[in-house]
């Protein structure tokens, strides 16, 4: 048999469902690496861990249609999906999306596919497998695979650690909040929204220096928080006046703000703030630290307690 070469894709039947596989994998390109097989075939590094997650984005659940491009919508799946490798210092070995596409959607395909590469590809991450399939909803789920010789965990935050925030917070939130109401999102906060980037090297960068827990903020930082402080039992107190936010956001909206995919890492001692915006383009900051006793989350502004804003729960409804 004669096999195409290394990373080209598999030959593939006919019929509609693979005339569309095959749209999506000439738009992929080199982004896209050995498909066609039955299924992926990866090397893990010697004594490195097999890192793995999936994430789903359905239309009408985590987006509505008239909100993004096919483009962005592929893009915030696959960068969605990335985070937590990111969260967990990993690094992408290769992503597996499996597409639901209504007949409404087809013509976007294309478009879509686009995001989905320029997501995989910004990750170093190529796109070794997927699935297309008919529905009633778009829906986008993202298999990550990753490997790390040791991983960033939820349950490693310890007393006295710094907490660390990368970047800054509130724009997806705020853009939210203006498409819901009819309006138009500022374009500070809308980039935030659409675009936002897998602090993958960012979190290799942290795990390096010294920073032993992490997390991604999906469902606000106040929530990710919880989940950080339930996990590992700790206290996290974090004032909110330390927390870097666009524009034109108030310090507890920026709290309350989901999907932003920046990065909270729990640290011992110090870490190089300058160095890392040197080498990444974005802040690193100490919002807060840890504590043993009650566990939770405690959040002051101007010296003052103030109440914990809700996350984001999805079977909440
Ligand atoms: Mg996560």
């Amino acid at each position: 048999v004669k096999r195409p070469p290394e990373g080209d894709p598999i030959a593939l039947g006919a019929g509609a469902e693979f005339d569309a596989i095959r749209a999506m994998i000439v738009r992929w390109g080199t982004r896209a690496r050995g498909l066609g097989d039955d299924a992926a075939v990866l090397q893990v590094p010697r004594g490195d861990s097999l890192v793995a997650s999936v994430d789903s984005a359905v239309e009408g659940r985590h987006f509505q249609r008239e909100w993004f491009s096919a483009r962005e919508i592929g893009y915030r799946a696959v960068a969605a999906a990335l985070s937590d490798l990111a969260a967990m210092a990993a690094r992408p070995l290769g992503v597996l999306v499996a597409v639901t596409i209504p007949a409404e959607w087809r013509q976007e395909l294309d478009e879509l596919a686009e995001g989905i590469g320029e997501a995989a590809s910004a990750s170093g991450a190529p796109i070794v497998g997927g699935n297309t399939t008919d529905g009633d909803a778009l829906s986008i789920t993202t298999t990550v695979l990753g490997t790390a010789f040791s991983v960033l965990r939820r349950d490693a935050v310890r007393d006295g650690d710094n907490m660390y925030l990368t970047g800054r917070l509130g724009g997806p939130a705020a853009a939210l909040r203006a498409l819901r109401g009819g309006k138009k999102p500022d374009l500070e906060h809308r980039d935030r929204l659409v675009h936002p980037t897998p602090r993958i090297r960012e979190a290799r960068w942290l795990a390096e220096r010294g920073a032993h827990a992490a997390i991604d903020v999906s469902d606000g930082l106040a929530a990710d928080l919880g989940h950080l402080a339930a996990a590992s039992g700790v206290g996290i107190e974090v004032d909110l006046d330390c927390v870097p936010r666009v524009s034109s956001v108030s310090a507890l909206d920026a709290a309350a703000s989901g999907e932003e995919y920046e990065l909270v890492v729990a640290a011992a001692g110090a870490l190089d703030a300058v160095e890392f915006e040197r080498t990444f383009g974005i802040p690193l900051t100490v919002i807060g630290r840890a504590r043993a006793g009650e566990v939770g989350v405690m959040l002051s502004q101007g010296g003052a307690r103030v109440a914990n804003p809700p996350g984001y729960d999805h079977l909440s409804r």
